[in-house]
């Protein structure tokens, strides 16, 4: 069937006058802040104590826009007769944000959960060369991390929680024996002392 001549346009106007009438949804961004959902990707934060100077993040990125430098160290061994270790210490880790296209890549990729997405997002700069954050900058924004949501009822409890736990579990359980034990030492000194307090009375007879 043919259309009716006209009915695009009634059509058009009906999205138009529906429309008019709604409530405005505009965010007065900058006066009103946004409600922004807690895994918005505003910019990423540093967690410098777990990062073991792996390099992963760096590679990955498809940008090549993160930045490390290191040097190695000599750790002495932990034991007499043990062997010395190296470790990896980081001495610069950069984002440039005007490079990132914030595919999270680096956050998925990171083995030891030393990088974090935050919502904050008002870094724009003026010079360009600003919007390279270097460690400092990014570990301030791990202070704007958002908790974790909680996990789902019944799910498995994380690694290192259970760990955690069971580390406590392990502890309080020592705690009590040593005072069991404190408590049984101590009972049996008492033990003799009543002994030869009631042999005593009984040498020295009924009280007059
Ligand atoms: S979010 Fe993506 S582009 Fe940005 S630093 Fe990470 S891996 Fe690179
Ligand atoms: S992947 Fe993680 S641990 Fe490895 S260098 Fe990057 S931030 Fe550090």
């Amino acid at each position: 069937m043919p259309p009716i001549p006209g009915s695009g346009l009634a059509k058009g106007l009906a999205v138009t006058l529906r429309t008019m009438t709604k409530k405005t949804v505009t965010a007065q961004y900058p006066d009103v802040q946004p409600e922004l959902p807690p895994r918005s990707r505003g910019v990423i934060g540093l967690f410098e104590e777990n990062c073991t100077v792996c390099m992963l993040c760096a590679r990955e990125c498809p940008d090549w826009c993160i930045y490390i430098d290191s040097h190695k160290e000599t750790v002495p061994a932990a034991v007499p007769g043990g062997r010395e270790r190296s470790r990896n210490v980081l001495d610069r880790f950069a984002i440039d944000f005007s490079l990132c296209m914030y595919c999270g890549i680096c956050i998925e990729v990171c083995p030891f959960d030393a990088l974090f997405w935050s919502p904050e997002f008002e870094y724009a700069e003026t010079e360009i060369h600003e919007l390279t954050h270097e460690r400092d900058k990014l570990r301030e924004w791990m202070w704007t991390v958002p908790e974790p949501p909680a996990l789902d009822p019944g799910a498995e409890e994380p690694k290192e929680l259970a760990a955690a736990r069971k580390a406590a579990e392990k502890l309080a359980a020592a705690q009590e024996q040593a005072a069991q034990e404190q408590a049984a030492q101590e009972q049996a000194a008492q033990k003799p002392a009543a002994q030869e307090q009631a042999a005593q009375q009984e040498e020295e007879g009924p009280a007059e």
